[in-house]
């Protein structure tokens, strides 16, 4: 029920009380005149009677309005004040994790104690399990560091290795041998690079360089360093200069290179020969959206709730690209979301393929 439909029936009980005390008497009062006196006198009095009548009725309705009025500041005092103290901690709690400590409110009706006592077990134990998450989180983390670490100088002597023995001089066929360990050692390094980029941005541990960037100009930068593979895969790369300037974002660049790099590639990688993989950025209100939009394999409805995931790779993708490991994205939405903006994804209304659209903050 709302205030106001509660005031409107609590006016209207006062109303009905003050005639339910004034009527009786009223009648009363008639009935005694015109047995004491004749007719026409009782007919001269009755106006002067009306006049008591309406005094009597203004006179209790304003005393039982002002009781009433006392009676609700008092029940609001009690339970108004309790739950706004209530609601304040819960939306310190929502917001920004933060425990305030509640009164014990000694007067407030016992349900409302009851309330204040289950919040704040109900803080503690979401406190509690937080806390765990956190610490699961830093041990796996640890962990996976530690492992890159230790994995990343032995891997990198084989591949210096492999490198050195590939100049020397060997028949054809182990000379293909090598190269190919030599790729796979290459991939193996750069696995181990996005697992020690993953420990140490998941642990907070990465400090940003923000400064103003000029995403198209990085655009570009990717678009020339990608060329010669999607002239090789007959795919049409291009950044599509959206004609007015798009003014710069707050961002680390070599982080948003990065991101841009595996964007621009996975487009690349997953478009067919004649197909296209379109850069476009914009600004819209305080961010700025860089589109890659390609005429790819697109991502199915099975996968779309998957793809952020790590390690996750869709089964068309597999199908097309042995290559890959299924982090990059997880990666590029999590710088994404440091820079205060977000990585996201929908798939073309028109034709085939997907648009990826990244946003950052304008500076
Ligand atoms: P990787 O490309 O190394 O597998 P990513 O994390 O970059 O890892 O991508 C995860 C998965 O998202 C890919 O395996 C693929 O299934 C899907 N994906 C990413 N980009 C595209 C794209 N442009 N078109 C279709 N699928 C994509």
């Amino acid at each position: 029920m709302s205030l106001r439909v509660l005031l409107a029936v609590l006016l209207l009980s006062i109303l009905l009380a003050a005639f339910a005390v004034i009527l009786p008497s009223f009648l009363f009062l008639h009935d005694q005149l015109s047995v004491l006196f004749p007719p026409n006198l009782v007919a001269e009095s009755e106006t002067a009677l009306h006049t008591l009548l309406a005094a009597q009725i203004i006179g209790t309705i304003t005393m039982l309005t002002l009781l009433l009025a006392g009676l609700f500041w008092i029940l609001l005092s009690l339970v108004a004040r309790p739950l706004k103290g209530i609601v304040i901690a819960m939306d310190a709690f929502a917001e920004r994790g933060e425990k305030l400590s509640l009164p014990a409110l000694p007067p407030a009706p016992s349900e409302l104690r009851k309330l204040v006592s289950v919040f704040s077990r109900f803080v503690d134990r979401v406190d509690e399990a937080h806390k765990k998450d956190v610490e699961v989180s830093r041990v796996k983390s640890d962990f996976i560091s530690t492992a890159a670490h230790q994995l990343r100088t032995p891997l990198t002597g084989i591949r210096w290795a492999l490198e050195a023995l590939e100049m020397s001089d060997l028949s054809e066929e182990h000379k293909a041998l090598v190269k190919s360990a030599t790729d796979k050692s290459h991939e193996l390094v750069a696995i181990v690079g996005t697992l020690l980029d993953i420990s140490s941005i998941e642990s907070g541990k990465y400090k940003y360089a923000f400064a103003p960037v000029d995403l198209e100009s990085v655009a570009e930068e990717v678009v020339n360093d990608f060329m010669p593979l999607a002239q090789k895969s007959k795919v049409s790369l291009y950044v599509e200069k959206s004609g007015g300037t798009v003014p710069k974002v707050k961002a680390d660049r070599q982080r948003i290179k990065w991101i841009l790099n595996n964007l621009i590639e996975n487009a690349v990688r997953y478009t067919p020969a004649d197909g296209s993989v379109r850069i476009m950025a914009e600004q819209k209100g305080s961010q700025v959206y860089l589109r890659v939009r390609d005429t790819g394999i697109g991502i199915g409805v099975e996968d779309k709730d998957n793809i952020f995931e790590r390690f996750y790779r869709a089964q068309n993708a597999i199908a097309v690209q042995n290559g890959g490991n299924g982090l990059g994205l997880y990666i590029a939405r999590t710088i994404a979301t440091d820079h205060g903006g977000d990585l996201t994804f929908t798939s073309n209304t028109e034709g085939h393929g997907t648009t990826f659209t990244l946003s950052l903050p304008v500076v």
